[in-house]
């Protein structure tokens, strides 16, 4: 599929869900991804990215930001604190903060740069044992925790469990930010995002249908 099919899909699925045109961020998920296929969709004009590591994030966005102006960079995979002052300086959004030490270390780092990236908390809706994120019965304490950390909560973020309905899920994402007064979800990937549109996703995150499979061999 092609950046321009995914993107009519998204207006198409907004649309349908009463809800404004271009309503919804479309991350493109370029990792693991050749670089000439990243290329090729920043030559199409798009500016927003998801990576899901810092070291890969680290080793080709640098470079890209010199040749394309405007490049927003998101981190969707976990990240360790020993990483957290090298995210900060490569990523303007964080989609995965999931604990309480990430969020004091990352409150330090960015009392002392004096900036720090925009932030979602990953919500474990499906409560899977292997998974990061929050549980959602911890989620109003840690979204206040965070606040009271001073950082810059922007919404909530979750990666439903492959082998259930991901409505549950993204109903339950929302209606935990709405509780909280945040207004941006990260939630809805290649398979379902059409699906999260309809339940309110700011921020979808699009890999294989953007850039064709990722090939970890
Ligand atoms: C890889 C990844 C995506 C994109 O997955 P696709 O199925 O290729 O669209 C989205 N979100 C996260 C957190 C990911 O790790």
């Amino acid at each position: 599929m092609s950046l321009v099919e995914i993107q009519d899909r998204i207006v198409k699925a907004e649309t349908e869900a009463g809800r404004g045109p271009g309503s919804t961020e479309l991350i493109a998920v370029s990792k693991v991804q050749p670089n000439e296929r990243v290329h090729a969709v920043l030559e199409q004009g798009h500016r927003v990215f998801g990576e899901n590591k810092v070291q890969e994030a680290a080793g080709k966005w640098p470079e890209f930001r010199e040749t394309f102006d405007g490049v927003t960079v998101h981190l969707l995979g976990p990240l360790q604190t020993n990483k957290a002052r090298q995210a900060m300086e490569l990523f303007e959004v964080i989609h995965s903060l999931d604990r309480p030490k990430l969020a004091s270390t990352l409150a330090r780092l960015a009392q002392e740069m004096g900036k720090c990236p925009d932030l979602f908390i990953q919500v474990n809706t499906g409560e899977e044992p292997q998974k990061a994120g929050v549980l959602p019965k911890d989620a109003d304490g840690f979204v206040n925790d965070c606040r009271n950390l001073d950082l810059p909560i922007k919404g909530l973020m979750c990666i439903p469990p492959v082998d259930e309905e991901p409505s549950l899920h993204f109903a339950l994402l929302a209606k935990i930010a709405e509780r909280n007064g945040l207004k941006g979800l990260s939630m809805g990937m290649s398979s379902d995002f059409e699906k999260a549109v309809s339940f309110g996703a700011t921020h979808v995150r699009v890999g294989s249908a953007i850039f064709g499979a990722r090939d970890y061999g």
